[in-house]
């Protein structure tokens, strides 16, 4: 089959002169260059995808080199993998030397060596991401398909290429389900099988290839799917056997989208589902996926300020007093215990959700009009008197007991009058 008119159509004109640059450029150095995977994929599907990932057979690097200094591409190579990245000012390109792997032992990486087109197809997940288009001169567009992957997207099916695939690299049991629910598809029935065989092989994976498969799962339009999917066929709890993926994942997710911005949801979701664990359970759940530092405080301070909530459940609270309880947490911990709490009836109540809200949209950003310069000029000097009027200053600003510039400067001056700095405790700690 060939898809040279659909290849002219679907890639912009900008980057289809990129490719055949590159294709050209290989041909004189007697190597060839096909697009694979996710881009053959979707450009069978009719959906947009320009992250191109070129397969080189020879040597990637060289030709990634030599491109490079005939263009305005930036380049990053990776000699050791024998892979590179162009980078134009629009576009992406990646570049990898056909490849042979090997795998000594479930979960480990596979030992590399350069290989034939075949070769780099058989080493991968599905049929549908097996595919490849030719970009040479004298069979441009032919598709390569040996895996049958153009008819399995025909039947919606997502299948694996031989009946070691999962238990090589158990990763792929999170990728099967991450493309079934992404795409609409179904596992073919003995990939079916086998995944639910080999799901104890998520042992064998390190934590940072968990991690970064359930961050792609959830960096997608809706991860609850998948996580319901992959509790109901047993592999989440292997992940954590504290995860559950019922309705009131869905719901909460389904709220921190109308809130956030794509790019700020996966650490939201991380809160989330972390939301009903124990203390031991989050302990382990961060160490098994060697979640960052940042994460770790953020996921630890949503289940810290879970327990803190009925502090925050009087309507009498001042806005200064809700201020203080709040600022040591982690934003998206807050945001996390506002979605989870937003609930008509029971513990937290729509107070707590309230003050919640409050901290989050407002007082957060409270700030004194005046400042230290300003403060200077009327007599307060640098230091602890003026850390402790700008903290006054604050409070006074959060509880709208002072408003304007003059309010301020008001209150500054009758606490220079008091001889503030004699005061031996803070005011406010
Ligand atoms: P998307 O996630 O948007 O579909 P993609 O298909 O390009 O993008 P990537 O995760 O970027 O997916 O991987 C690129 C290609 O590498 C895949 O299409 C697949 O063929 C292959 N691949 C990735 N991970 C694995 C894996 N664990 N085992 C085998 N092949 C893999």
């Amino acid at each position: 089959m060939n898809l040279a008119r659909q290849i002219e159509q679907y890639l912009p004109q900008q980057l289809l002169e990129l490719v055949k640059d590159i294709s050209g450029q290989a041909a004189k150095r007697g190597q060839r260059v096909y697009l694979v995977g996710g881009v053959v994929r979707d450009l069978l599907l009719g959906y947009p995808n320009f992250d191109l990932d070129l397969v080189v057979e020879g040597d990637a690097v060289k030709l990634a080199q030599q491109v490079a200094e005939t263009s305005q591409a930036k380049l990053l190579a990776h000699h050791r993998f024998g892979t590179a990245k162009l980078r134009y000012e629009n576009f992406t390109l990646d570049l990898a030397t056909a490849r042979k792997e090997t795998y000594a032992r479930p979960g480990a990486l596979p030992a590399v060596t350069p290989g034939t087109l075949k070769n780099d197809l058989v080493r991968r997940d599905f049929s549908i991401n097996a595919m490849a288009i030719s970009l040479g001169a004298n069979d441009y567009g032919e598709l390569v398909d040996p895996y049958h992957g153009k008819s399995d997207l025909g039947y919606h099916l997502i299948r694996i290429l031989h009946a070691r695939s999962f238990s090589d690299d158990a990763t792929r049991i999170l990728r099967a389900v991450r493309y079934e629910q992404r795409l609409g598809f179904e596992l073919e029935t003995q990939t079916a099988q086998l995944l639910k065989r080999d799901i104890p092989m998520l042992d064998t994976i390190s934590g940072d290839r968990i991690r970064h498969e359930l961050e792609l799962i959830l960096k997608g339009k809706r991860p609850e799917f998948v996580i319901k999917r992959l509790a109901e066929l047993g592999a989440l709890p292997r992940i954590s056997p504290f995860l559950n993926g019922d309705g009131w994942i869905a719901e909460k997710f389904d709220r921190a989208r109308r809130l956030k911005k794509p790019n700020q949801l996966p650490s939201l979701y991380f809160c989330l589902l972390i939301y009903s664990f124990s203390e031991r359970g989050i302990e382990q759940f961060l160490a098994r996926l060697n979640i960052s530092a940042k994460l770790s405080r953020a996921m630890r301070d949503t289940l810290r300020l879970k327990t803190r909530l009925p502090l925050l459940d009087k309507s009498s609270l001042k806005p200064s007093e809700i201020y203080y309880l709040l600022r040591e947490y982690e934003p998206v911990a807050i945001q996390a215990n506002a979605i989870a709490s937003d609930e008509k009836e029971g513990t937290p109540s729509l107070i707590v959700h309230h003050h919640l809200q409050l901290f989050l949209t407002k007082l957060r950003y409270v700030r004194t009009s005046l400042n230290g310069e300003e403060l200077k000029k009327l007599g307060i000097s640098a230091g602890p008197e003026m850390g402790k009027v700008l903290q006054v200053l604050h409070k006074a600003k959060l509880d709208g007991e002072v408003s304007t510039k003059a309010d301020e400067k008001k209150l500054a001056l009758s606490l220079k009058a008091l001889d503030f700095h004699t005061d031996p405790e803070p005011p406010l700690e």
